[in-house]
């Protein structure tokens, strides 16, 4: 059986055998929507308050070290199943979704979040064999809750806003690209309201190769040996990979937090593919295009970086 009529099966299965997650997912339908027009894209405002637990979560090292793993096996509800993938990911339901349909694809061990190579290659593996979804992936500095333990997450595709919005060719003039060949491209704009890099291909190791020469354009331009901050979208339409790299530098906003003039937001993956999950129903209420743009710019690399990363990127 095909990968994703698996995921279909143990969709239903968890959606007809496990109550959690079949109360949240029927919650899900009824929750408050609305869009917000930034200057070239749309946001649409998700009121999602069972989120709190993710936009709220501490993940700082004593915290993370001080509570179970919600990821691994020992640790997740019996109700919980699983698809096995390559000896190394489990794919399960994601109990508290965003998207009317919502994966974690962790990794089996119990290891660090980090995109190195080897994830990359599976990330693009598991967009194919998925072809009815968009997968992401949160660095650990900035959006994953399980910042210890490596997964990527995976929605239904034609929730995200920003998938449509990318492919636009118009986006993408020859001339203003980083690097092209036959077989495709890394470009990267800010006409959609962020800074994002954006690979198209047909080519697997061509997206891989330029992905993971971003990776180390990204760590020279700020200088860190760590992981860069990063939000990654990846799935596969029509032959061609897509990826999308939000290249970040900052976790949370310094408006961060509950009362007046602060919002409980800890923007990720999905908040930069344009649906933001609000867990406060004033801050659903009260936000503005003006306050989101404002947040993105605070969050995301600042323009004398991506002149860097881009400048490392044709060192590479
Ligand atoms: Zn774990």
């Amino acid at each position: 059986m095909y990968l994703s009529e698996q995921i279909d099966a143990l969709l239903q299965r968890q959606l007809s055998s496990w109550p959690v997650a079949r109360d949240n997912y029927a919650a899900l339908q009824q929750l408050p929507m609305r869009s917000v027009s930034l200057a070239h894209s749309e946001v649409i405002l998700q009121y999602n308050p069972v989120r709190r637990r993710s936009s709220g979560a501490r993940v700082d090292a004593a915290s993370l070290a001080a509570r179970p793993c919600f990821l691994c096996r020992e640790h997740q509800p019996a109700e919980q199943e699983m698809v096995e993938w390559g000896g190394a990911y489990k794919i399960q339901v994601n109990p508290y979704p965003i998207f009317p349909a919502h994966l974690t694809i962790a990794s089996l061990d119990h290891v660090p979040q980090r995109l190195e190579p080897r994830r990359i290659d599976q990330m693009l593996q598991l967009a194919l064999e998925l072809p009815d979804w968009v997968l992401f992936y949160n660095g650990p500095r900035c959006g994953a809750s399980a910042p210890d333990h490596m997964h990527f997450q995976a929605g239904c595709k034609g929730f995200l806003p920003l998938c449509d919005e990318v492919v636009d060719p118009a986006l993408w003039p020859d001339d203003e690209l980083i690097e092209a060949s036959n077989d495709g491209f890394i470009g990267f704009t800010q006409r959609l309201d962020r800074p994002l890099f954006f690979i198209r291909t047909e080519s697997r190791p061509l997206a891989s190769f330029y992905l993971a020469r971003l990776q180390v354009a990204m760590m020279l331009a700020t200088g860190s040996a760590d992981e860069p901050m990063q939000n990654v979208l990846c799935w596969h339409e029509g032959d061609y990979y897509n990826v999308v790299v939000f290249p970040r530098r900052k976790h949370r906003p310094d408006c961060y937090g509950e009362g007046e003039g602060r919002f409980l937001l800890s923007p990720a993956s999905v908040d930069m593919g344009g649906v933001w999950t609000i867990a406060v129903q004033r801050d659903y209420d009260t936000l503005t295009a003006t306050h989101l743009q404002d947040i993105i710019n605070e969050l995301c690399a600042d323009n004398a970086t991506i002149v860097r990363i881009i400048d490392n990127f044709h060192k590479t």
